[in-house]
């Protein structure tokens, strides 16, 4: 987002004006971000047989899984919905990653079917897995590497008390599975969390693969999840890719020496793709002066963009209608029936009644975390991709709301 002549635009398109087309509330993508992160990522590893996944939990419209396919990417899935969405995306089902936790075994089957590979988490599903298909179809294994990382308690998925994978220390069990069902495992897989801002939890984490890595034989990847952070507040840090880049790569390739055989390194970025090239506009209904706040009450809430009340994130707020208005707080709060504060005292240019106030950061776990609560309608999707503005959802009507229910007469 730019600040050209008292106006914000992406892509030289005014915010505004966008608000305006396509009235509010409204999710904005700017696919210009999103490739700009992704050759990051990529250039960040020198001499690595490097692939990206996209994990597309973060942002599943179909349009922007299509854009980072024609980026060259791969995609995550976590859901076997997700899979067939990348499907119809037209990912080639050996570029899709299926990397889901919890699952039943018939939803791993299913993935099968549609010969995309899978990652296994259990080994419970290791040996149903094992019993079905021994060495026919080749499997990845989730490993938990009991290394604590993560940008809250909620998206940490790598310490020992974590639900995710199987723990590094049970890997005789997995060995036996393995032994009596002949499996051919192809990758080792971890993921250890979201948000993770120090690059000593990845480096950690990596050993704890390389090590297992030995046990197994037919490796062809390593895949090491994502969980890379972005900045969020003005003046926030970011995971710094190009360190990781040079000391990860490094290691890697010693490791692949060792190994005797030159893998690829797989990383299932979400957020670090899709977050900064997101951007949420709300309007202002109310502003209502109280003995200890004014609040702006906008029309949205926790409904349509969940994380700060979910994980205490911070968005920042711009207010893009009077941008240089005098400064003052503003507790900026949703229209849901419960306490839904997307700011408590937030420092932002006089906000007016009608005022356009823009959530940055709205590209992950935005509108895939948004719900119908309160029976309010999902905000439409615009993405802005070579200088277009294109819609690629639209707003929800009350018809999709009663859609599937079932009228009976009482
Ligand atoms: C959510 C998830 C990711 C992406 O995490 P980000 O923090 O958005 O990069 C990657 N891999 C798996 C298995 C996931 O569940």
């Amino acid at each position: 987002m730019e600040f050209v002549e008292g106006q914000y635009e992406i892509q030289s398109l005014k915010l505004t004006a966008l608000a305006e087309k396509y009235g509010s509330p409204l999710y904005l993508y700017d696919t210009a971000n999103m490739e700009r992160q992704y050759q990051r990522l990529m250039n960040a590893f020198p001499g690595v047989r490097l692939r990206l996944n996209y994990a597309c939990k973060a942002l599943t419209n179909i349009n922007i899984l299509k854009f980072f396919n024609q980026l060259g990417a791969g995609l995550d899935a976590v859901s076997i919905q997700e899979v067939q969405i990348g499907l119809k995306a037209g990912f080639a089902a050996e570029k899709i990653s299926f990397t889901p936790s919890g699952i039943h075994p018939e939803e791993a089957y299913q993935a099968v079917g549609l010969k995309v590979p899978v990652t296994l988490d259990s080994l419970s599903l290791l040996e149903k897995f094992g019993k079905k298909y021994s060495s026919s179809v080749p499997v990845s294994i989730r490993i938990n590497p009991h290394v604590m990382g993560g940008g809250h308690a909620k998206i940490s998925t790598g310490h020992k008390g974590s639900k995710f994978g199987i723990s590094f220390q049970q890997l005789p069990q997995i060995l036996d599975l393995v032994n009596q069902y002949r499996l051919h495992v192809r990758g080792l897989h971890m993921h250890t969390g979201s948000d993770i801002l120090d690059i000593s939890i990845f480096l950690k984490s990596a050993e704890v693969l390389f090590d297992v890595a030995g046990s197994f034989p037919q490796l062809e990847f390593i895949d090491m999840g994502s969980g890379f952070k972005v900045p969020y507040k003005p003046g926030d840090y970011e995971t710094d890719i190009e360190e990781l880049g040079r000391l990860l790569s490094e290691r890697f390739n010693q490791f692949c020496d060792q190994y005797g055989k030159n893998l690829t390194l797989i990383f299932e970025p979400g957020k670090f793709l899709v977050s900064t090239a997101g951007y949420f506009i709300t309007r202002v209904n109310v502003i209502k002066e109280t003995p200890l706040t004014v609040f702006a009450g906008v029309n949205s809430g926790q409904n349509h963009l969940i994380r700060p009340m979910f994980y205490d994130a911070y968005h920042h707020i711009v207010n893009i209608s009077n941008p240089e208005g005098a400064v003052k707080p503003y507790s900026v709060v949703g229209y849901i029936c419960e306490t839904d504060t997307f700011a408590w005292e937030r420092e932002l240019p006089e906000v007016r009644e009608g005022d356009y106030l823009v959530f940055l950061n709205a590209g992950a776990y935005g509108f895939s975390m948004a719900s119908n609560y309160n029976s309010r309608l999902r905000p439409a999707e615009v993405m802005i991709h070579k200088g277009k503005d294109l819609l690629i959802r639209e707003r929800e009507t009350l018809d999709n709301l009663l859609r599937n229910q079932i009228v009976h007469q009482f």
